[in-house]
């Protein structure tokens, strides 16, 4: 009986997360900034009593949306399980404050294909933490040692992306060429967006090496499966073109997933 009223405490801490990630997810994209939200239908600001108790637009009456809910049940869902199964990596204030951030560049990343920068700007400062407390308590590390396998993650994650998107756009220049060339008008497909770049620079941060290592194979294997997946889906289905073999695989989820799995599975 004692443990259910504990769980209290989780279950409140993860609908006020719940509460921030969708709030971040809203006005991030829009603004860049923690501005008044408003109602994405009619722009009407809401009051902040309205939107924090999840009521629907006073104006013209447009309920909220489902991502709001999945994210308030996923967000008490996943407090209480990681309080009662806390990450031993990370132990649970730490793991909190990880789940949020993944759970705002999820969002984000799923609803605008976006990795925004003052984003991976607060992920670095928080990967850095979180990979120099890890890798100190490694074998007794050390505070100093710790903070450089964070560092030394961070640069490699960054760097392997940075030169997987350079070639990206070596790949989307040649195939403009041949569009054009045969009379098409050239699109602005890309392979990798700029922002995974960013992103795989804070979880190597996060990780630290050689964990990130496991993460960037782990999540290439991930998106590469799901794309194959998808592309047998179109096939029987009898809509696959050379089109939808082009499309945009985008990484950041994948990458995500499996950053979380390395920080909080078994
Ligand atoms: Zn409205």
């Amino acid at each position: 009986m004692e443990m259910n009223i504990t769980l209290i405490i989780p279950v409140l801490l993860g609908w006020v997360s719940g509460l921030f990630v969708n709030y971040a997810s809203d006005v991030l994209p829009q603004t860049r900034r923690f501005s008044q939200p408003a109602c994405p239908d009619c722009q009407t600001p809401y009051s902040w009593a309205d939107y924090l108790t999840l009521r629907a637009c006073r104006n013209c009456g447009r309920i909220r949306s489902l991502r709001m809910w999945l994210v308030q049940i996923m967000a008490v869902a996943s407090f209480v399980y990681f309080w009662l199964f806390p990450s031993k990596a990370l132990g649970i204030p730490l793991g909190m404050l990880v789940l949020i951030y993944f759970g705002i560049i999820t969002v984000i990343d799923l609803e605008h294909r976006l990795i925004l920068h003052p984003t991976s700007l607060v992920g670095a400062v928080l990967g850095l933490i979180v990979g120099t407390y890890i890798h100190s308590r490694i074998d007794q590390n050390g505070l100093l040692i710790g903070m450089s396998k964070s560092l030394l993650g961070g640069l490699f994650g960054f760097a392997v992306m940075f030169l997987l998107y350079q070639f990206g756009a070596l790949v989307a220049r040649y195939r403009a060429r041949r569009m054009q060339a045969a009379g098409q008008a050239a699109d602005e497909e890309e392979a990798l967006g700029g922002g995974d770049v960013y992103l795989a620079g804070v979880l190597g941060l996060m990780l630290g090496w050689p964990f990130i290592w496991d993460a960037l194979v782990l999540g290439v294997l991930l998106g590469g499966l799901i794309s194959v997946l998808l592309i047998f889906v179109l096939l029987v289905r009898r809509r696959y073109s050379s089109e939808a073999l082009m499309t945009f695989i985008p990484y950041g989820p994948y990458f995500i997933a499996s950053a979380f799995f390395l920080l909080f599975g078994p």
